[in-house]
């Protein structure tokens, strides 16, 4: 999914009047809010077609974030926007991105400012997940962890790959595994996705008793957009993806011009590569 990154519409100081802050009084009396924000998404076809129904209808949104504001009530203006970015977003499937800014010009700090604001920007992201199984009964297993996939928080469009049996990689004394791959679209954050993966892991039943062992299910993330992440517990794109057919296989059969952001390959090259590697035994 390409992001249109020219293509805005701004929504700039929506008043509403709400009880949100740490203070007693702020929740029994209520103050003013400001709401800017920034929709993104492709006008395109609105604006050739001169046709609402082709973009985002900039009252419905005003609406449902005033009475968002209104429905709930939070402590602090940063979980004000983060649950408001989180609905708007599910609420529109348009939007690509919002950026979101609540101001709180009555901030009660016994100071004379202006206003004192939160701005956060929150989208979709696209996320490329390796699924595998070699224990239990892995047909059952393959299947229920892609249910669980499509049942995750704030995902959507889960798409997967043909799931395809393989030899076992690294620890080779074990039973052929099934492979697959799915993508999906995400408003998680890397690590909070990971998070989501393991449960569903665990859930499965998995235990982590030798690297590249057996296992009833594992869930890889290879790519998340073109992030390059390097961390302890996460590292993005996946480091040896390009050494595995189970995982080029499945991939180049749902993205095969998906771009490799360090490698500058497309998933069709890397396995023809690999394929062209094994055929000359090295
Ligand atoms: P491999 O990652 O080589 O396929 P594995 O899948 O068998 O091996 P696991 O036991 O599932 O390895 O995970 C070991 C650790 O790898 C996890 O605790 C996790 O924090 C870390 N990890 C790092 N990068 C990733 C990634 N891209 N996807 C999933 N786990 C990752
Ligand atoms: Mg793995
Ligand atoms: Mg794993």
């Amino acid at each position: 999914m390409v992001c249109n990154k020219w293509d805005k519409i701004h929504i700039k100081n929506l008043e509403v009047f709400g009880r949100h802050g740490v203070l007693p009084e702020e929740k029994r009396l209520g103050q003013k809010f400001q709401i800017n924000a920034t929709l993104y998404l492709s006008t395109r076809g609105a604006g050739l077609k001169d046709d609402l129904i082709k973009t985002i209808h900039y009252g419905e949104v005003s609406r449902f974030m005033a009475d968002f504001m209104v429905e709930h009530t939070f402590q602090l203006i940063e979980a004000a926007a983060e649950q408001m970015a989180r609905a708007v977003l599910l609420q529109f499937p348009a939007m690509e991105q919002i950026r979101l800014e609540i101001a709180k010009p009555w901030a009660p700090i016994g100071l004379p400012l202006e206003a004192v604001s939160v701005e956060i920007k929150r989208g979709w992201h696209q996320a490329f997940i390796a699924i595998g199984s070699n224990l239990g009964d892995c047909h059952r297993l393959i299947g229920q962890g892609i249910e669980a996939l499509r049942q995750l928080k704030d995902c959507k469009e889960v798409q997967v790959s043909e799931i395809i049996m393989t030899k076992p990689y690294g620890v080779t004394d074990q039973p052929d595994f099934l492979n697959g791959m799915a993508v999906l679209r995400t408003l998680l954050p890397p690590l909070e996705l990971l998070d989501e993966l393991q449960r569903i892991e665990q859930e499965a039943g998995r235990e982590r008793l030798i690297r590249w062992g057996p296992r009833t299910l594992d869930l890889d993330l290879i790519f998340y957009d073109d992030a390059v992440i390097h961390t302890e517990r996460l590292q993005v794109p996946h480091p040896d993806m390009q050494n595995r057919d189970f995982v080029l296989k499945p991939l180049a059969e749902l993205a095969p011009y998906f771009f490799h952001p360090v490698l500058h390959k497309t998933a069709k090259e890397m396995l023809e590569n690999l394929v062209d590697k094994n055929r000359n035994g090295c």
